[in-house]
């Protein structure tokens, strides 16, 4: 699925994968920096004593459900830079981001997508 947008520099294609731009042969990414949080955060409510199912399908389900909770944080800046910038706030938002995972946690421990 593809669909067209229009940039400063004139056209550019945005593909499926997500947040991706491609220009000129070169793949430019802008980053959710608070998704990478958040997906770094997982792993922390698992050790805090998450007893659910901790398969993909259910972590995905965990960050889906917190992340449309959470602001987006979007960064252009190259990935070192945008890692550097999540580092940065990281400790600022890690209380909202914490609580949002272990309430979506809760809501797919109750209602499993899968056997
Ligand atoms: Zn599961």
């Amino acid at each position: 699925m593809e669909r067209e947008a229009t940039a400063c520099t004139g056209r550019a294609r945005i593909h499926d994968q997500p947040h991706s731009v491609i220009r000129k042969g070169e793949l430019l990414v802008v980053f959710n920096v608070m998704e990478e949080i958040a997906k770094h955060s997982l792993q922390d409510i698992f050790v805090a004593g998450y007893s659910g199912c901790q398969c993909e399908i259910c972590q995905n389900d965990i960050l889906a459900i917190a992340l449309n909770r959470l602001p987006p944080q979007y960064s252009s800046r190259q990935a070192g830079e945008a890692y550097i910038k999540a580092r940065l706030f990281a400790d600022q938002w890690k209380v909202d981001i914490i609580r949002e995972l272990t309430k979506a946690a809760e809501i797919v421990s109750a209602s499993k997508r899968h056997e």
